[in-house]
């Protein structure tokens, strides 16, 4: 437990700095205390390279390695590019990514009532799972080392390591005993999602799994190979709880998984390493609709709440839970209530949806 936790906060570009500024007042607002968090801005993003030239500036590197968590908006515009043609917005999220080895990609899966699923008859609380992604090696770890050979034939290797894979599936089962298990039938499990029958590096990452799963007996254990995890998160998503897989099946399936909750503006997303936490939504920074004051502020507000419970578990502090708990129910009874933006079909402007999640974490025990 600490007296104060130092968050680097990060705005970014588009609808980041929209959603992102009123996320920290809902924060101290739920924590009941000011300065509990203490809250420092600092530059980075597309906007800030047009002005300057730099788009993640050494101060904000410094700030964002030291920091106890690192809260961000969204970055990027459409067309801001370094002379290599890559994205000067994704610099943010992988320098940090790489330099302070946020090895895990933490995606909550969970539908609100209120939402409409696009999975016919499925109600709220019957999806509820978590997608744990690898996020430092797999088929991305090669980025920029692929090879063309002789402009007939492209390689790029998948790389899992012993020591990448025993840390992934340990997380994953971590959130497990967390967890209240799967909707369907309360049991915690964790489901290990490959391609074990065809990849000999898929196959590997099973034979690790089953050695981590050794010491968590009380959690049950299964295997999906990916292409079947598709059906079965359309077609029986109450059944999982916890979801460990490499990094671009990951990608895939959290996409996949985020639209049968609603959608992009509703999905949370953390990535941790050992004592490194970045937090922010999954979407982007939404170029079309930034600058109108309706971007849909609930997938940051549900990563801030990833970041008060990540934050709590890691320094024992109670208080940081409590908070994380406060401001899920909120949004959950603001889901329910029809508190929305215009993307979730509601009428209500981002200020608007923030102060009623304000107003409810205040009265709440
Ligand atoms: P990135 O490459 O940064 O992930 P992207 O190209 O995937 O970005 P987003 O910025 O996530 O795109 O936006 C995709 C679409 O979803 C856009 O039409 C955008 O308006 C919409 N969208 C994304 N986030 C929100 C939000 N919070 N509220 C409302 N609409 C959103
Ligand atoms: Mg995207």
């Amino acid at each position: 437990m600490k007296d104060r936790y130092e968050i680097a906060v990060v705005h970014g570009d588009g609808i980041g700095p929209e959603i992102c500024r009123p996320a920290l007042g809902l924060v101290d607002a739920a924590l009941r205390q000011d300065g509990l968090m203490h809250w420092s801005e600092y530059p980075a993003g597309a906007e800030h390279f047009q002005a300057t030239g730099d788009g993640f500036p050494e101060a904000t590197r410094k700030a964002c390695a030291a920091a106890d968590a690192i809260l961000h908006g969204a970055a990027g515009i459409p067309g801001v590019v370094h002379p290599d043609g890559t994205e000067v917005g994704l610099d943010f999220t992988l320098v940090n990514r790489f330099t302070l080895d946020l090895y895990a990609n933490i995606r909550p899966i969970r539908l609100y009532e209120g939402v409409a699923c696009p999975l016919a008859g499925v109600k709220a609380g019957e999806i509820d799972y978590i997608v744990v992604r690898e996020n430092s090696e797999g088929l991305y770890a090669a980025r920029g080392a692929g090879s063309l050979l002789r402009g007939e034939m492209a390689v790029d290797p998948l790389v899992q390591t012993r020591k990448g894979i025993e840390r992934i599936v340990r997380k994953a089962f971590e959130l497990a005993q967390q967890s209240k298990g799967a909707p369907s039938d309360g049991v915690r499990r964790v489901t290990c999602c490959d391609k074990a029958n065809v990849l000999r590096s898929y196959a590997f990452f099973r034979q690790v799994f089953d050695e981590v799963a050794l010491d968590y007996p009380d959690i049950e254990t299964e295997y999906a190979i990916i292409d079947a995890m598709t059906m079965h998160l359309v077609l029986r998503p109450s059944h999982y709880n916890v979801i460990v897989t490499e990094n671009m099946f990951g990608d895939i399936i959290s996409d996949l998984a985020a639209a049968t909750i609603g959608g992009l503006g509703l999905a949370p997303s953390a990535e941790v390493g050992v004592s490194n936490g970045l937090f922010q939504p999954s979407h982007g920074s939404a170029p079309d609709i930034a600058g109108k004051g309706v971007a849909n502020p609930y997938g940051m507000v549900l990563s801030a709440a990833e970041m008060l419970d990540w934050l709590g578990h890691g320094n024992g502090d109670d208080r940081l839970l409590a908070a994380a708990g406060r401001i899920r129910t909120a949004a959950a009874e603001g889901l329910a209530e029809g508190h929305m933006t215009p993307d979730l079909k509601g009428k209500l402007s981002t200020g608007e949806v923030m102060d009623i999640l304000v107003g409810k974490v205040a009265g709440m025990a």
